[in-house]
């Protein structure tokens, strides 16, 4: 015999009929009306915050670019300035990479701002250990690069959280 079916007001999926709450979206299908409102009001939040995820991810991707950009410049001063081969390779390698974690970013946001910020702490690291003081120099730049980009990992999660939870 088969169970009883309705559709769930609010996404439509079949759910039974005795369902106190739609399986797919979390509706309260047997709530108070104010339960029901009190959902909708929640969910369009939470349709909002993926909604500014992507923002964040597409931020993200200029902020990469620009820190290639800057690898470019570095690249091209030191060739200038010093005609250092190994040097003027070693940033645009570093921009090269970072370049194209920006470019698969929105493919799989959480692997690449992972990837690029093992890319740029690892930077810092050689430059500390190369001197220290170079680590120093623009460090507000560094700050606000890694900060922007935990904030942007941190950010994606919660939002592939709530996709996950509410089937957005
Ligand atoms: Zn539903």
């Amino acid at each position: 015999m088969q169970e009883a079916q309705n559709k769930c007001p609010h996404c439509g999926a079949e759910v039974a009929q005795v369902a106190i709450i739609c399986e797919d979206c979390k509706f309260p299908i047997a709530g108070t009306e104010k339960e029901k409102a009190i959902f909708i009001g929640r969910q369009t939040l939470n349709i909002s915050k993926v909604a500014s995820a992507e923002e964040v991810v597409s931020r993200t991707q200029i902020i990469l670019y620009i820190v290639a950009g800057f690898k470019v410049l570095s690249a091209f001063l030191v060739y200038t300035n010093f005609r250092s081969t190994s040097d003027t390779i070693f940033y645009l390698v570093i921009a090269l990479i970072l370049g194209v974690f920006g470019y698969l970013l929105p493919k799989k946001p959480i692997v690449f701002i992972l990837a690029s910020l093992a890319v740029i702490l690892g930077y810092y690291l050689l430059l500390y250990l190369v001197n220290p003081i170079l680590v120093f120099s623009g460090i507000t730049w560094k700050f606000i690069t890694v900060g922007l980009l935990l904030y942007a990992l941190y950010t994606v999660m919660e939002s592939n959280k709530l996709k996950k939870k509410y089937n957005l």
